[in-house]
């Protein structure tokens, strides 16, 4: 068996296509959308986030108000900024490009935010609401998983999906939405203090790997015609490369290219999804503010 490559991609271009076509009616309407996005100091890999996040937004037509601020920046400076951004009619969205500088409290920050421009769904508020099926923003990397399956027309009703990982921003989200009844997983969660991973993975029809670790799932873990996403994004030290470095996911995935139905690429896989959800929760903040219900 060989794997259909999933093309996040593709998906992805299609999704901001339809998000720039929304954001000119909501123009033509006087409204327009804005993401603050702000980075504090310069850490390579989330420069170069906030950087496709810009230009994706440019792309949309939707206004970029976006802050970078130094490393030195005090965490009484960050929560000033996003209390004017709170306060600003013109803004949509807010967010702050983690990790944050170790002398600044992420959990205070991301409390900071108001829940109604929290487009990256980090604030308690979203969490909850997405815990009990509520409307509200749901966190773009678990969304755009949820996205990539429906859109490729996986079949997930009654199937076991075992996830690798429990952060609040990939694992545990994606676990929730997975179990939700539109989806219908029964769902196993993973982590460091599982004891025989293999055990569980085997039996998985979905896998989602979201460990931050290479080589976390191997082609022994799956079993035949199973569909993998990988989440995980890791710089490889390459002296072959201009940047010095590749990136490569948390599975082995040319192994596991020969073994399962679906498998998500990194870079091309998860990673595309995450900006054009973060797009699309622009835009429904926006649409919030349009007097015109069809938008
Ligand atoms: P994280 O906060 O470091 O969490 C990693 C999770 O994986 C933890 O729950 C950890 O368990 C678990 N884990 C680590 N090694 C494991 C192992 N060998 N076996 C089983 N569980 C293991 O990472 P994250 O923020 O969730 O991100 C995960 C990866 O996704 C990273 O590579 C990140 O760069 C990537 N990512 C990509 C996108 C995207 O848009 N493509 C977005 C977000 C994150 P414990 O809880 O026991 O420590």
């Amino acid at each position: 068996m060989s794997a259909v490559i999933i093309d996040g991609k593709k998906i992805a271009a299609d999704i901001r296509a339809g998000v720039a076509e929304k954001v000119k009616k909501l123009k033509e309407n006087g409204v327009e959308p804005c993401l603050a996005v702000i980075l504090v100091g310069e850490n390579p890999a989330s420069v170069s986030y906030v950087t496709g996040k810009r230009k994706a937004l440019a792309e949309a037509g939707i206004a970029d108000r976006s802050v970078n601020l130094p490393e030195s920046t005090t965490e009484e400076g960050l929560l000033k900024i996003i209390d004017e951004l709170n306060k600003d009619n013109d803004v949509d969205g807010i967010l702050v490009q983690l990790p944050l500088p170790k002398h600044i409290d992420e959990d205070k920050v991301l409390l900071a935010i108001e829940p109604s421009k929290d487009v990256d769904g980090f604030h308690p508020v979203n969490v909850g609401n997405l815990m009990i099926g509520r409307k509200g923003f749901l966190p773009c990397t678990p969304h755009g998983i949820i996205v990539l399956l429906k859109t490729i027309g996986i079949e997930t009703d009654g199937k076991h999906a075992v996830v690798i990982g429990r952060s609040n921003i990939v694992g545990k989200p994606v676990s929730m939405l997975l179990a939700r009844k539109d989806v219908n997983c029964t769902v196993t969660i993973c982590h460091t203090g599982t004891k025989n991973m293999a055990e569980l993975t085997i039996q998985a029809d979905i896998i989602v790997v979201a460990s931050g670790r290479p080589h976390t799932l191997t082609k022994d873990m799956v079993k035949d015609g199973a569909v993998v996403i990988d989440v995980g994004v890791n710089r490889i030290p390459d002296s072959s490369k201009k940047s010095g470095f590749r990136l490569t996911g948390d599975c082995d995935f040319y192994d596991l290219v020969e073994k399962t139905s679906f498998i998500t690429p990194v870079p091309g896989g998860v990673g595309p999804m995450t900006i054009a959800m973060l797009m699309q929760n622009t835009l429904e903040s926006a649409c919030a503010r349009c007097l015109d219900y069809s938008c």
